[in-house]
């Protein structure tokens, strides 16, 4: 039996898939640099946005790990689908690991805090241990809702697949640079403004709830992960499909989903107050 206070996830052995892996998209990103083209950087802001708004933002984050609205099936798998495009692994793991982020905040068991060490929070804990593998025991314990959709669970055992195949697309339609720009870019890009939600904003910036966490407003965060940088306001109010409460609080992935409730594609939208 696991004590609750004791986290699920391992911290020791060097996890040789993720260095590979994020060493080898780095390398591509750098590489990109000197394969700039205008078109292949408007595809990769595109994909950013796909993956990291509609993918990150509404699907894994607000609609997956915290139900705060709901859309129809279709619309729910599309969102996840574009959620494995940004390499953050299958839906089933990233929300178990964010729900007990929520549960645990800054405390022992939070996979990822920065009072671990800030380069531990940002991406070290996604090299060492098993963070980033699927850990059957502690995903049906936090996540049993997804698991009994088998589209997500399928989705989550072969979450690669998506972004292979818009690799395929790339580079067969669009060239060499557009993949370069487009996946390897695009992706560490994406990476690095979501760890940032993890690292940065629970140590620099404005605190305007006194929540039990270290969770800062940071409009530079919320700005390159479309609104998941109001994290004070998050952890405050984590069921809010709004982050960014007040009018100069830019939030996109907010702007998508009431985009989405205007057309009927949304319900049941919880919204927090100032
Ligand atoms: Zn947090
Ligand atoms: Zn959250």
């Amino acid at each position: 039996m696991h004590n609750t206070a004791t986290p699920f996830i391992k911290r020791d052995g060097i996890n040789w898939v993720s260095v590979a892996v994020f060493s080898v998209f780095h390398v591509g990103a750098v590489i990109a640099l000197f394969f700039f083209t205008w078109p292949a950087f408007v595809a990769a802001l595109v994909l950013y946005w796909v993956s990291l708004s509609l993918g990150i933002g509404m699907g894994y984050h607000r609609l997956l790990t915290h139900r705060s609205f709901q859309t129809s099936r279709w619309i729910k798998y599309f969102l996840a689908v574009c959620g494995t495009l940004a390499l953050e692994g299958g839906p089933i793991s990233w929300v178990a690991t964010h729900r007990i982020h929520h549960q645990f905040s800054d405390k022992p068991g939070d996979p990822h805090t920065p009072r671990d060490g800030k380069w531990w929070a940002h991406i070290i804990w996604t090299l060492v241990g098993d963070s980033t593998h699927s850990r059957t025991a502690e995903c049906s314990r936090y996540a049993p809702d997804l698991y009994s959709d088998r589209f997500l669970v399928l989705l989550s055992k072969y979450n690669y697949v998506p972004l292979l195949i818009v690799s395929v697309l790339l580079l067969a339609f669009g060239g060499v640079d557009f993949l370069l720009w487009g996946v390897f870019f695009r992706v560490t890009m994406g990476l690095h403004a979501t760890w940032m939600v993890n690292s940065l904003t629970h140590f620099w910036g404005r605190r305007r709830f006194t929540t039990r966490d270290d969770s800062r407003n940071n409009w530079l965060v919320a700005l390159l992960s479309f609104g998941e940088g109001w994290h004070n306001n998050h952890h405050a109010h984590p069921t809010s499909a709004r982050h960014g409460l007040a009018w100069y609080e830019i939030d996109m992935s907010w702007m998508a989903i009431r985009v989405l409730q205007f057309l009927g594609l949304a319900n049941s939208v919880h919204v927090a107050g100032l």
